[in-house]
């Protein structure tokens, strides 16, 4: 097996649940179209290119996230997308998940902080309270 050279540019398959969460999201903020998400992602750090992009919007569509509809812009059309209201459903539910990450996330750096390593140790697998 390959050891992997992991950078942020290659963490594709992990990051890609962020991206779609994080799409989901700016569709419940307001309308989102393709070349402007690509734009906002970048900013946060994801590089996709617009053959990334539009499969994933288009997924999002196909499971009932997202609705699309085509909307000019000058001398072009544009497909513009929202989220629907099972957009916003799943998206509250995913808050929660992100939440509990987070604090786990967060949670296991303080204690590495700490120096504690035995502290995240006892912690493993369910043994949560057996101190
Ligand atoms: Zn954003």
């Amino acid at each position: 097996m390959k050891s992997a050279q992991v950078n942020a540019a290659n963490c594709q398959e992990i990051y890609s649940g962020l991206v779609r969460i994080h799409i989901l999201y700016h569709a419940c903020e307001g309308p989102i179209f393709g070349l402007g998400m690509i734009e906002e992602l970048r900013r946060h750090g994801y590089r996709l290119s617009a053959g990334t992009l539009y499969p994933l919007l288009h997924a999002l569509e196909m499971k009932g996230y997202l609705r699309s509809r085509e909307v000019r812009s000058g001398r072009s059309i544009r497909r513009v997308y929202r989220a629907t209201s099972a957009g916003r459903k799943a998206l509250a539910l995913v808050k929660e998940k992100v939440k509990e990450l987070v604090g786990e996330l967060l949670e296991d750096d303080a204690s590495r902080r700490a120096s504690r390593p035995e502290a995240s140790r006892s912690r493993a697998w369910g043994h949560v309270g057996t101190s």
